[in-house]
């Protein structure tokens, strides 16, 4: 069946004909045969350079050969245990020798219930129930963070089913704003547990910190008993091999994983000193719990992948990313268009304004109906993004010169059909 047919099945059996909101873009998604290195192929007979690469997990590109190796043996030994393995203390031990906060990990199965379960032991540690979060961020979708969400959300102030209840706890403050920060502090401070942050935004397009940020959100916590919690789900062994912290130099109390961490298959964590962890049951009263917690097949698929994630690996990406950044400027350039190209490392976006963009606000200020133009002609010509103006777009280690030469040329296509 082609995408389209399959499209109108799916929505008799599929809410909205998707599992995930974002996925159903108009008139209809394509849906996917296959894919390999920085390929992704669909039931219609046509290639794309994928630069979704399922929201950023796939790192090492799709179907990574030792992934997949590494993977066939494990299936073969069982699929869930319920009983703990050695390997789950090796991946614990890469992410301890990795990540500067963390001396122990929590392994969970998605990002939504690390940050979940974050929360919840930010707020047991510091006796307090409010917390921060920043306009635009997104750290899944459960209910005390769906709050000006950006992702799929972007737009809704809540969702319908949660109660207010539940949101009163959530205090909102724009990105790279410290005047914001001061003064909530100033008069809230008491009453925060704790200030979750991507460190860089990435479910608002790619907003990365301002100078000094990260560092200032640092100190004021520390004086003021408050938890800091980096959502690294998206930067988390992306950006660099200690994620954030390391490129910017910054440590938090807590950090939280998803993504990357599972080689391409379904994984969450959380990690931090070992004062908050130890307060996760069974050693403390914090209660957490999944029966697919470390499963076997991610946790193997996730040692696989970082065994692959070294210096030189992230310098590479540095280059690919730089690379695609100045291509895309350049074509801005010349075409003079005042359009901002943003991203670090092997994040990017276009944002279609002419403003600064260093949060939410200045996001929304972006064409989102020129950003769909430009997304379909992309499609048209073989190049994947994803299919939002608040999502990233992200690189692989598989994308070659060849591909981001290709990509460069259908994206001054595209932006000439805009313009
Ligand atoms: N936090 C961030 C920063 C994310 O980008 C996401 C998902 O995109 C999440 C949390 C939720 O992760 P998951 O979709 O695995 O539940």
């Amino acid at each position: 069946m082609i995408s389209e047919n399959l499209f109108n099945e799916a929505k008799k059996f599929l809410p909205g004909g998707v599992d995930s909101p974002v996925r159903a873009y108009k008139p209809y998604p394509f849906f996917a045969e296959r894919a390999e290195g920085s390929k992704i192929y669909d039931v219609d007979g046509k290639t794309y350079i994928d630069y979704c690469l399922a929201y950023g997990p796939l790192v090492l590109g799709h179907a990574n050969p030792l992934i997949i190796e590494e993977v066939t043996k494990q299936l073969k030994n069982g699929t869930a245990y319920g009983v703990p393995t050695e390997n789950e203390i090796k991946l614990a031990k890469q992410v301890v020798k990795r990540v500067p906060c963390a001396e122990m990990v929590r392994f969970v199965n998605s990002g939504t219930e690390a940050t979940m379960s974050a929360i919840r032991l930010a707020r047991a540690f510091a006796a307090k129930n409010k917390i921060v979060k920043f306009e635009g961020s997104y750290h899944g979708a459960h209910d005390c963070v769906l709050v000006k969400s950006g992702s799929g959300a972007v737009g809704l102030p809540d969702s319908p089913g949660i109660p207010e209840d539940t949101t009163k706890n959530t205090i909102l403050v724009p990105f790279n704003d410290e005047k914001a920060i001061t003064e909530l502090i100033k008069k809230e401070g008491k009453n925060i547990a704790a200030i979750i942050i991507e460190p860089v935004m990435g479910n608002v397009g790619c907003i990365p910190p301002k100078e000094g940020y990260l560092k200032f959100l640092r100190e004021i916590t520390a004086e003021n008993d408050i938890v800091l919690i980096f959502d690294e789900v998206i930067t988390g062994f992306r950006i660099a091999e200690g994620g954030a912290q390391e490129y910017f130099g910054v440590t938090p109390d807590l950090v939280t994983f998803g993504k990357i961490l599972g080689g391409g298959f379904p994984i969450g964590a959380l990690a931090g000193k070992k004062e908050f962890m130890d307060m996760i049951a069974p050693s403390g009263t914090v209660y957490q719990a999944g029966t697919f917690n470390g499963n076997p097949v991610s946790i193997k698929a996730g040692l696989t992948a970082l065994k692959q994630l070294d210096s030189n690996f992230y310098s590479e990406m540095n280059l690919k990313g730089n690379k695609l950044r100045a291509g895309i400027q350049e074509i801005l350039d010349s075409q003079n268009l005042d359009f901002k190209v943003a991203g670090l490392s092997s994040m990017f976006q276009i944002y279609f304004t002419d403003r600064d963009v260093l949060n939410y606000e200045d996001a929304k200020s972006a064409e989102t109906d020129i950003f769909q133009i430009y997304f379909n002609k992309l499609l048209q010509d073989g190049v994947f993004i994803p299919p939002s103006q608040f999502e990233c777009c992200f690189l692989s280690l598989m994308h070659d010169d060849d591909d981001i030469q290709k990509t460069l040329e259908v994206m001054e296509n595209a932006i000439k059909t805009v313009k």
